[in-house]
């Protein structure tokens, strides 16, 4: 199949947990060392480990839905990854599985499950906006999708990735106040967030998924 889809269906849906599994793969080494400058140098080999096992429990699945799709990418996230990232992606994931149990979801639908996802986050992670996590990517991500949500997904994703990895880089100056990089207190600044860069991913590769690329 080639092309841009119409809906985001569970084919699809998939399709965008693969493209994050290979995106994972050729990352793993940078985001690991964006880890090893401010946090324990894991996220990138934590990431690796659980989008290997996403790509294995999908593997075979019958999903009627995305939202399907997302709750098992969710539920093996978090028993997969030890690290602070696991539990946050695997109920972001879950968040938005809930949102989309329908058979294929549009771009308004899919704008509010990416908001639940970053409501999930916030609510086990406690960050705020500038707390130099990966909210500092989901949270633009987010928003831009939903403004641009009347241009349909292909447009709507692409402006979400373009905000998210703007998002990315503006945790540079930021002085992180959760998870590991914290304890650094103002030596965390001047380097990137791990978190929201591999956020940043997931968005470039659901707008990826998305234009047919
Ligand atoms: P760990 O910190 O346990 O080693 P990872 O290295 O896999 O886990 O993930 C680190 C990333 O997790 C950080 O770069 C940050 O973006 C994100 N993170 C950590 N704590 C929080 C939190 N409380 N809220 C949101 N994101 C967080
Ligand atoms: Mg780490």
């Amino acid at each position: 199949m080639t092309g841009a889809p119409e809906g985001l269906d569970a084919f699809t849906t998939r399709a965008w947990m693969l493209a994050a599994a290979v995106g994972v793969e050729q990352a793993a080494d940078e985001l690991t060392a964006l880890d090893a400058a401010i946090g324990d140098g894991d996220h990138g080999s934590n990431l690796r480990r659980g989008f290997r096992a996403v790509a294995e429990a999908l593997d075979g699945l019958d999903a009627p839905t995305p939202g399907a799709v997302l709750l098992k990418a969710g539920m093996t996230l978090i028993s997969s990854v030890g690290g602070a990232s696991g539990p946050l992606y695997g109920s972001a994931l879950r968040a938005m599985g809930k949102a989309l149990d329908q058979p294929s979801a549009d771009a308004a639908q899919l704008a509010v499950a990416l908001t639940a996802g970053l409501d999930a986050v916030r609510r086990l992670g406690a960050a705020q906006d500038g707390d130099k996590t990966m909210v500092d990517a989901w949270a633009p991500g987010a928003a831009a999708f939903t403004e641009a949500e009347g241009k349909g997904l292909a447009a709507a994703s692409e402006a979400a990735a373009e905000a998210a990895e703007l998002g990315a880089l503006t945790t540079v100056p930021m002085q992180a106040r959760k998870g590991r990089a914290s304890y650094l207190g103002e030596r965390s600044v001047g380097h990137q967030d791990p978190g929201a860069t591999s956020t940043a991913l997931l968005f470039r590769t659901l707008a990826d998924v998305l234009a047919g690329r």
